[in-house]
């Protein structure tokens, strides 16, 4: 069943382009502080949009040379008219490189419905009725543009598919505590990568069966090193494998693309604004977010539950985000006697070969 999910993800665009022709549009969005939920009860299909591999040049033209290459592709993609189909594009002040990105694109790349969502640094009561007001106003925002009321009764409806996507994501991921795990981290993040761009109905029920194979499969011994991998943004299989091939074996993540899409559900019950609001607020922290001790307690927690051997975190080159936050993982790992690799890599492929090379230098040193 993997094929399907490897086939979906490839196909990606095709299936969300055959839904607008068919009258439901999608909406793109950029960091995951942005409430699916509002777009998918208009009507729509949220997607987090993707670079590709290649050149950037277009986008060079209009970004500082030090803004992230995430960045940079996917604007890049922007140029090359690969999101012609949406309707909608979202974006976040998440950090300096993802306001550029909004810059430019609300410039230079025509697109219907275009909106910057203000997510605040801090989780206090204060911020939360802050957030609740943006939300707010994002979903009346999309409301007037796509003439579409978004019903209480709507976003339930939208809130509970969400909900149990996250919830079999969950499942499917914790299968990996066991020793050996059922599932390679290359394995769980081709499961993965489909459900953040693909009609969320069809990656529920492919996570459904995807489950219930899982359940039959007997686990092969393995001794590789347990591996905690940590960063944000990664949609290429190619690094974990690099990991899996020298000696380790990803069996948890905190990635945006992973745990810190998944981990948290939106409360069922009550006004659905205010509790999408609240979820979306307090899901797993990113460092953007201060202090930096719930994120901290999150990956002491998930240290012991999946008895992890070491730590790998693969930054995307300039992004200040993720690598001022080395010294402070780094502090609290040493507390904890966890070995941790940083990496700093493209977003694209290059340079894999030095990469490679500098994860097996750290697992020959810790074993
Ligand atoms: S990789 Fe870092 S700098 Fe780039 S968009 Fe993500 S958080 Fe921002």
């Amino acid at each position: 069943m993997l094929d399907e999910f490897r086939e979906a993800f490839d196909k990606r665009y095709e299936t969300v382009k055959e839904e607008k022709a068919n009258g439901k549009g999608a909406v793109g969005w950029m960091c995951n502080y942005v409430p699916e939920e509002i777009f998918h009860a208009a009507g729509y299909n949220p997607i987090r949009v993707l670079g590709k591999e290649g050149e950037t040049t277009m986008a060079d033209a209009y970004l500082y040379t030090n803004m992230c290459t995430l960045v940079r592709s996917c604007l890049e993609e922007g140029f090359n008219k690969g999101f012609d189909f949406l309707d909608g594009m979202v974006a976040v002040n998440t950090c300096d490189h993802v306001r550029r990105f909004y810059d430019v694109w609300s410039r230079y790349i025509p697109t219907p419905f275009i909106h910057e969502l203000f997510v605040p640094h801090k989780v206090n009561e204060h911020s939360e009725r802050f957030f609740t007001e943006e939300v707010t106003q994002l979903k009346e925002k999309f409301e007037e543009y796509s003439g579409k009321k978004i019903t209480d009764d709507k976003l339930s409806e939208s809130i509970k598919l969400y909900n149990r996507a996250r919830s079999l994501l969950r499942e499917i991921s914790e299968t990996r505590k066991a020793d050996p795990p059922p599932i390679t981290g290359e394995e769980f993040l081709e499961v993965m990568l489909p459900g953040l761009v693909l009609p969320k109905e069809k990656h529920v029920e492919m996570l459904e069966g995807y489950l219930q194979e899982l359940k039959g499969k007997k686990a092969e011994d393995d001794d590789r090193l347990r591996i905690y991998l940590l960063g944000s943004e990664l949609d290429n299989t190619e690094y974990i494998r690099i990991i899996e091939d020298a000696g380790g074996l990803v069996v948890a993540d905190d990635l945006c693309t992973g745990a810190k899409y998944f981990l948290d559900d939106v409360e069922e019950n009550g006004d659905p604004v205010a509790a999408i609001s609240r979820r979306y607020l307090k899901r797993a922290e990113c460092p953007r977010m201060r202090p930096a001790d719930t994120r901290l307690k999150r990956i002491a927690d998930t240290i012991e539950e999946y008895d992890i051997d070491a730590v790998v975190l693969e930054v995307i080159k300039f992004c200040n985000l993720y690598g001022e936050d080395y010294p402070i993982l780094k502090k609290a790992l040493d507390k904890l006697d966890v070995p941790v690799l940083m990496i700093s890599r493209e977003y694209s492929t290059a340079g894999v070969g030095q990469i490679r090379t500098r994860v097996e230098a750290f697992f020959e040193s810790i074993t």
